[in-house]
């Protein structure tokens, strides 16, 4: 942990005792506590729509479910509160799963028009059920209390609910800066980079839809016990619309935007509701059309949120290198030099009526730098896209190292030592070079979201950043470890892809198109990148325009032309090729 962070938690915690302690008038001391409510179903929105990109309105029928189930819970049983937040947590986290994995599978808007679907359907049966009170909800609720110690109001309920935002808030922030973090921040650019680094997407989602659920969940417990009494209305869409504006408004790309924005919602809340009447003379709701003004406004103009102007100005320390001495991560078996690696045999992809890639054979041996290439609409990304599966073969087979890898997923691919660049970067440019290069070693760490939440990950941490900080030096990018990804040039964000790549211990390479944008220096650099790799044992192909770049460092090349294999052999022979010039070289001169 940085200094900053180190005095950040204490000082947190100092201010809610302190204002525990203050001779505060009870209002505030109330307007607080549900400032932390919402705080909490703002966390899980955080992850949800901040860091993985899904939206959910949704989040208030979690908070009903909670409120609800320890609610009814505990006045038809008697059972304590503290058992029945552990129902209510179960209940929810079934719920999510269910709605999760019906919905994740599908991409664009079925899940925000789902979790409109299921807050609306659980508001009305939350308020036509008998058991439930219908829409007058469920009276006498009992107060919580710690060993006797009463928690259920005022300073006692602030505490209690203040603790539980810090401990979530910390939870994740924790959660965020480790292996499974990385794989969840990955998921707003798209799943194709993370799956072949070997993240299992849909579970990532499913896993922070979830979490996101039980967050609002314990929130509609805390709720359920500080009110007294629950009926449905602070459950339903509306609310769960609140909740994604005030995360919003906040900053939903940042844990402390949660609590900025419930802070904000409420306070401004308040004042509006005295306020409006008095300057328009008559009551009502004027208060939504104000938010609805200030959402626009801090759309266009705060597009991060409000506690971005606050992050702007906080220090960044750079991460610690602490990993001196740590054990390096285990590699797997490399082939030995010359042994048959790759073995693409007669492959094809058909669109339509389209043969993109007719039947194309070769092979790529161990500690050989393979180029293919052909004019534009060739099929060499097909083909790519074919070996790594992310396209599925219409026929034929890719044998690696000895298996059929034909019908694999990308993931499982990359799982046998099969690792990737892409001709469009892609990167999480909110991390550093460092932090995006160690997602490429996300199959050899194992700790997950539980430990990473608890702290419990150190060691493994320690070990991926080593690796990292290895690849990037073994490249020659020792010098931008603390970089944000999204600030690099061209040139060092094609070394940043190659370097994570590495990081998988790769027994095969592929790599689309490295030099495009680079200017002339860097691409020598990257030829010289390309030798060292394969003085190193590695195999490469790659994918490449640059005529001089691909004569100069590769030991073979395919040609393709329309689909077809137009020919292969050593640069020699294709620069010799009469077949080749006219179809090809000739086209580029
Ligand atoms: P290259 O990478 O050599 O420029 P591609 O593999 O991208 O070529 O494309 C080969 C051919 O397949 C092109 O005619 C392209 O239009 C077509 N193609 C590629 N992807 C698709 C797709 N998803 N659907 C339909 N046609 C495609
Ligand atoms: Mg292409």
């Amino acid at each position: 942990m940085s200094s900053v962070k180190r005095f950040a938690w204490p000082a947190l915690v100092l201010v809610v005792l302190l204002i525990a302690a203050l001779p505060l008038p009870d209002f505030w001391i109330t307007q607080l506590n549900y400032i932390a409510l919402y705080s909490l179903v703002g966390l899980g929105l955080v992850l949800l729509t901040g860091v993985a990109g899904l939206t959910s309105f949704g989040q208030a029928a979690f908070v009903g479910m909670g409120a609800y189930a320890t609610a009814w819970i505990t006045l038809n049983t008697g059972l304590s509160p503290w058992l029945t937040l552990f129902i209510g947590l179960a209940i929810t986290g079934v719920s999510a799963l269910i709605v999760a994995g019906i919905t994740l599978r599908m991409s664009g808007h079925y899940l925000p028009l789902a979790t409109i679907a299921w807050g609306l359907s659980l508001y009305y049966l939350m308020g036509n059920l008998d058991a439930l009170g219908k829409y007058d909800g469920l009276l006498g609720i009992q107060g919580l209390s710690i060993l006797g110690w009463e928690v259920g109001q005022g300073r006692g309920f602030f505490l209690l609910a203040w603790s539980v935002v810090l401990l979530a808030a910390l939870a994740i922030l924790q959660l965020l800066d480790s292996r499974a973090g990385r794989a969840m921040r990955s998921l707003r650019t798209g799943t194709q980079m993370a799956e072949a680094m070997g993240v299992n997407t849909l579970r990532y989602k499913i896993i922070i839809f979830v979490i996101a659920a039980l967050l609002a969940s314990v929130s509609g417990w805390l709720f359920a016990h500080f009110q007294r009494s629950i009926n449905p209305s602070p459950f339903g869409l509306k609310m769960g619309i609140e909740y994604l504006f005030m995360t919003v408004v906040g900053g939903v790309g940042h844990v402390w935007g949660a609590v900025t924005g419930a802070l904000l919602t409420k306070l401004l809340e308040d004042q509006l509701q005295v306020l409006l009447p008095k300057l328009i003379g008559t009551s009502g709701s004027y208060e939504t059309i104000v938010f609805g003004i200030v959402l626009v406004l801090t759309l266009k103009f705060l597009p991060n949120g409000l506690w971005s102007l606050v992050e702007r100005r906080l220090p960044r320390t750079p991460r610690r290198l602490d990993w001196d001495g740590v054990a390096p991560l285990s590699e797997r078996a490399k082939p030995a030099t010359g042994e048959l690696v790759l073995d693409v045999q007669a492959i094809r992809k058909q669109f339509g009526g389209l043969v993109a890639v007719n039947d194309i054979s070769f092979q790529i041996k161990a500690g050989q730098i393979v180029g293919l290439i052909g004019p534009n609409g060739a099929g060499k990304s097909t083909t790519f896209n074919l070996i790594t599966g992310v396209a599925s073969l219409t026929r034929g087979q890719v044998v690696f190292r000895g298996d059929s890898i034909s019908g694999l997923k990308s993931r499982e691919i990359a799982a046998r030592g099969m690792s990737r660049t892409f001709q469009h970067v892609k990167m999480i440019p909110d991390m550093t070079v460092l932090e995006n290069v160690a997602l490429g070693a996300h199959l050899r760490g194992a700790r997950g979201v539980a430990s990473a939440m608890a702290g419990l990950n150190r060691m493994e941490e320690r070990q991926l950043f080593r690796e990292a900080q290895t690849q990037l030096e073994r490249i020659g990018m020792g010098a931008y470890l603390h970089e944000q990804a999204g600030n690099l040039a061209m040139g060092p964000q094609r070394l940043m892809e190659i370097a994570r790549a590495l990081c998988s211990d790769p027994a095969l390479l592929l790599l689309d198109e490295p030099a495009a944008g680079l200017r002339h220096k860097e691409k020598q650099g990257l030829a010289d990148v390309l030798r060292q790799l394969r003085s190193e044992g590695m195999s490469i192909l790659l994918v490449e325009h640059d005529m001089d770049l691909v004569m100069d460092v590769c030991d073979h090349l395919v040609v393709m032309e329309f689909g077809t294999r137009l020919t292969q052999g050593t640069p020699e022979e294709i620069q010799q090729n009469p077949q080749v010039r006219a179809a090809y070289l000739g086209t580029e001169h």
